[in-house]
């Protein structure tokens, strides 16, 4: 398995590519390469993004089949079924770098604040499930005088809600703690521009 930060290199290049329209999609169809995967795995990262339609992490890194671990959850927020995954994947792959990939403009970060502004009729207790692990983060945002700046407000959010995400990933489990200090496990967090397709990774690197 390559070690995290060559793996944080190769998304860096991938990235590079696919905003520079270079997109090598010849992995994406290669036959020969779906037969040498179907017994076996090797994902070079793992990537807990948001699941927005607009954020699909193999094609803004431009990664092909078997490249990518990816878990997609609205708001990439790190609930328990998250967590598991994180673990099965860098204990069973041997995966070396995980990602936080969130973006610019999430919506679920706008439904936080629009739940927290008092201008949204309460929603079913599912996505509430989902407002409340974003909440902790906009919360102290709103307190401190950006309540009516709704721009800043949303992208001061958007990156605190990732760095929670890293966090928890880095903290809340024992095994991938164990990982981070025997086994060079890397947890970053990265922001994806809608508007321009650059990812920008700021946090642990
Ligand atoms: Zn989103």
């Amino acid at each position: 398995m390559i070690p995290a930060l060559e793996a944080l290199q190769r998304l860096r290049e991938g990235n590079m590519r696919f905003t520079s329209n270079l997109r090598g999609a010849g992995d994406f169809v290669s036959h020969a390469r779906l037969a040498e995967l179907a017994t076996n795995q090797e994902p070079f990262a793992i990537i807990l993004g948001c699941s927005d339609s607009r954020v699909p992490a193999e094609i803004v890194f431009d990664q092909g089949l078997g490249d990518l671990f990816v878990i997609r959850v609205a708001g990439n927020i790190v609930a328990p079924s998250q967590v598991g995954s994180v673990e099965f994947a860098a204990d069973r792959f041997g995966t070396r770098l995980v990602v936080v990939l969130g973006h610019t403009q999430c919506g679920a970060i706008i439904a936080t604040l629009e739940e927290l502004q008092r201008t949204r009729e309460s929603q079913s207790r599912n996505l509430a499930a989902i407002v409340d692990r974003v909440r902790p983060s906009v919360e102290p945002l709103m307190e401190s005088g950006l309540r009516h700046d709704m721009d800043t407000l949303v992208k001061r959010a958007g990156r605190a809600n990732i760095r929670a995400s890293v966090s928890h990933l880095r903290h809340g489990s024992q095994i991938l703690e164990q990982l981070i200090q025997e086994q060079g496990l890397l947890v970053v967090g990265a922001e994806y521009s809608l508007e321009n397709g650059t990812v920008e990774f700021f946090d642990g690197v």
